[in-house]
């Protein structure tokens, strides 16, 4: 049977970024350095096929620190952490190592410059994810006030609009938030802030890669986990861009066929979290159905690595 024509666009840069890299390395450094178990609070990164990965080579996946026993190392996930689960590690004289990636470290330090200037904070992001809950951790309670939506701007109660400053959550989607920061402009002029927001640099040119490819492209799926807000981001980009059909799919088995009967151009593009190794399991999988012609579409280049923590560079 001969096979159907299909052009796959493949986005650049798409799938792991420096944090998440360094996240990984900080977990396998660790147990090499004090061998298993070594715990991690919170996956490491959200990504089954990562978590698996390092659960099997000896890493513990746990919630709290309470799970986690005083003599073994624990690490915390690249999202971030409240200030009060390093200050209790300490507590307890526990060995930890933070994996939170220095761009969501840095939204911490601006929040806490911030709040030492006596300015109240609102947050953009989304409730409960682990990055926003570190981030609002990071001041005492109260101090962050949570906007998820341009309506959100409008209810929010502020203590004092001449006193507030805003940041962002680093995965968000980059014309979503551009609209909540305008909205928070207008209506407290006085605010304190980025010159845009604290969007990262790897959601953004994974944003941009798929812009450039979801208008050619009668389907679009993104490599990621279900719960990777910056993955469930560039769906809703895809779609917003001109690609109706644009799914999320964790492994090659997740992707519906019978949905895809008739295409002739897929994108394919993948979330900070998501490995190239499941990438090209996607890839191939077309290959397998389709005569596929891959076409490389990249919209920028990037070059930034972050070293891992001290205490793992030096020998136990
Ligand atoms: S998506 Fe951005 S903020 Fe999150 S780990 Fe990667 S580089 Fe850091």
């Amino acid at each position: 049977m001969t096979k159907a024509p299909l052009t796959l666009y493949l986005a650049a840069p798409r799938g792991f970024c420096a944090g998440v890299d360094r996240a990984i390395k900080i977990v396998e450094m660790a147990l090499e350095k004090w061998g298993a178990p070594v715990y991690v609070r919170h996956e490491i990164v959200h990504n089954k096929f990562v978590v698996d990965g390092l659960r099997d080579k000896g890493a513990v996946f746990v919630e709290e620190l309470e799970e986690c026993p005083p003599d073994r190392p624990v690490i915390f996930s690249a999202h971030g952490v409240p200030k009060a689960v390093p200050a209790e590690a300490a507590r307890r004289e526990m060995v930890y190592v933070d994996a939170t990636c220095p761009l969501v470290s840095k939204v911490h330090i601006e929040a806490a410059r911030h709040h030492e200037n006596g300015l109240q904070m609102i947050m953009i992001g989304h409730e409960g994810h682990p990055e926003t809950v570190g981030t609002m951790g990071q001041l005492p309670e109260g101090e962050v006030l949570l906007v998820e939506t341009v309506e959100d701007v409008a209810t929010v109660e502020v203590r004092d609009p001449a006193q507030l400053a805003f940041v962002t959550q680093t995965t968000l989607s980059i014309d979503d938030t551009a609209d909540i920061v305008a909205a928070l402009r207008v209506r407290f002029p006085a605010i304190v802030g980025p010159h845009k927001e604290d969007i990262c640099y790897a959601t953004t040119n994974r944003q941009e890669a798929v812009k450039a490819i979801a208008p050619d492209c009668d389907a679009l799926l993104v490599v990621g986990a279900p719960n990777s807000s910056n993955s469930k981001r560039l769906v809703e980009v895809a779609r917003k861009a001109g690609c109706s059909y644009a799914q999320l799919v964790q492994r090659a088995e997740d992707i519906d066929w019978r949905a895809l009967e008739g295409i002739r151009a897929v994108g394919v593009t993948a979330g900070a979290s998501a490995p190239e190794v499941l990438i090209d399991e996607v890839v191939a999988a077309f290959g397998a159905r389709f005569d596929m012609t891959v076409e490389k579409v990249e919209t920028a280049q990037e070059n930034v690595e972050f070293k891992v923590p001290r205490v793992l560079r030096i020998p136990a």
